[in-house]
């Protein structure tokens, strides 16, 4: 029941990509999907797709004093937008050019100040990478009025409440969500459907801030959190999430369902179709969040809730994350010796270095540490200066470094309590000849990881996907 009494609304937040919004084809089959969609809607629209790295590049150049480079960057960007509403509005984009004319000089404004300062805070920059989702969400909204849906544009600037992390800024879900019930909630009342800017928020003074780079997903998870959504749909250019690359495994199989926990662990280990932290805010209020293709909208794609129920499955996906470094601090004086791990992750810590993957034999001779290639050499360096006196006396042998090696993760809670996994996926990769490095297991049991060269990337995904897949 909703507060009159009236039978319960379906509210539904749909979120389109940089992709889905990029061409009069992709605009065509946005305004279809949105139009389908029954009870209240609310839109987050990203830039178009490559606009948020022209503005930056923009920024930079302007930064160095090229204020003509930038503005002629910014001049392509408006151009392709006008275009873009032109050719998918017709007559009807006079309000949209006006619109995006205005934004256009805005922003070659703050470029020229740039340019003239020769310096580009992270304040500014967002103020200048705005652009790209404030010119996308008036032609969005242009294209849902064309097919009859009453629409909107709205920024998040005063919706979207962050912090003044500029260029990384956090929202406040309960400042937004105070600002919703002005901005959005009277809105569906009346049936418009507000079009929101994806990846920009402001502070609560108004100040424009981003939310870092591709999380104009984050947006709508904050958004649908914020207005207790039924249901949130993010819709991408891919058919929801696959049982691994399809690129390196023919057989890939889409997954109707994960748990966000797979979710979580699947992108952190590759899986690039969203980032977990981005539909947190939804999933944590238990609103299930669809992964949806614009190009295929009749594809049931993948949905993320709280917990899956369990479907039978054992590993889900296999996916594999490459070009790292495999470090080894090795050496029989530090078995026993307490602080001794505590030393190696200070040294990872100083250095700035973040660790994929830990993995310590039951001996205490070794300890091995998973990092991106390009930091081994400094981490390598850093850990020697660390245990110098143990080199010395040869209580520590040696820091060794392996590279360039790949983690292979498979996932699924389906794993946790079933004897006889790792043995399958050792089983296969073994038969096959695929040298295992170093092995991880996580105490949730919800992926096994295994170094492997990096040369036996592709085989080891292929090899753990058909022994679960078959
Ligand atoms: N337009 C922003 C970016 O490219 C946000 C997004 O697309 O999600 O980073
Ligand atoms: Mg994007």
């Amino acid at each position: 029941m909703t507060e009159d009494g009236g039978a319960p609304r379906r509210r539904t937040v749909l979120k389109f990509g940089g992709t889905s919004v990029a061409s009069p084809a992709a605009l065509e089959k946005v305004g279809e999907i949105v139009k389908g969609v029954e009870g209240e809607r609310v839109v987050v629209v990203s830039a178009t797709a490559g606009t948020t790295d022209a503005l930056v590049a923009a920024a930079r150049d302007a930064e160095r004093g090229d204020a003509q480079k930038a503005e002629q960057q910014i001049g392509e960007l408006a151009e392709a937008h006008k275009n873009l509403a032109a050719d998918t509005l017709g007559f009807s984009s006079g309000e949209v050019l006006k619109e995006v004319g205005d934004l256009t000089e805005r922003t070659i404004a703050l470029l020229q100040s740039v340019a003239i300062l020769r310096e580009c805070t992270a304040r500014t920059r967002d103020a200048i990478v705005a652009y790209g989702e404030r010119v996308s969400a008036p032609i969005v909204a242009a294209v849902l009025e064309a097919k009859g849906v009453k629409a909107e544009a709205l920024s998040a600037e005063g919706l979207v409440i962050t912090d003044d992390a500029f260029g990384q800024a956090n929202p406040s879900l309960e400042e937004t969500r105070a600002r919703a019930a002005k901005e959005l909630i009277p809105r569906l009342a009346i049936g418009v459907t507000p079009v929101v800017t994806g990846f920009i928020g402001s502070t609560p003074e108004g100040v424009t801030t981003t939310l870092g780079r591709g999380a104009s997903d984050y947006s709508a998870g904050v958004l649908a959190a914020a207005i207790d959504a039924s249901e949130l749909r993010i819709y991408t250019d891919v058919s929801g999430v696959m049982s691994a690359d399809p690129r390196v495994v023919k057989g890939a199989k889409p997954l109707g369902s994960l748990s966000y926990a797979e979710a979580a662990e699947l992108s952190y280990f590759g899986a690039k179709v969203i980032h977990p932290r981005a539909v947190l805010p939804a999933v944590e209020r238990g609103i299930p969040v669809r992964i949806l293709n614009t190009f295929v909208p009749e594809h049931p794609g993948t949905t993320i809730t709280t917990d899956t129920p369990r479907d039978g499955s054992v590993v889900k996906a296999t996916t594999s994350i490459g070009d790292l470094g495999l470090i080894t601090v090795q050496g029989a004086g530090m078995s026993g010796i307490p602080g001794f791990a505590a030393r190696v992750f200070d040294t990872t810590a100083a250095e700035r270095v973040s660790v994929m993957m830990i993995s310590q034999a039951s001996s205490e001779n070794s300890i091995c540490l998973v990092v991106d290639a390009a930091s081994t050499d400094r981490l390598k360096s850093a850990l020697e200066r660390m245990f110098s006196a143990e080199l010395r006396r040869h209580d520590v042998e040696r820091v060794s470094i392996e590279r360039p090696v790949a983690i292979v993760a498979a996932v699924g809670e389906g794993m946790r309590g079933t004897p006889g996994v790792a043995a399958r996926v050792f089983g296969a990769l073994g038969k096959a000849g695929v040298n295992v490095v170093a092995i991880a297991q996580g105490s949730s049991e919800l992926n096994i990881s295994l170094v492997v060269a990096e040369k036996d990337r592709e085989a080891a995904v292929r090899l753990i996907h058909e022994e679960f897949h078959r």
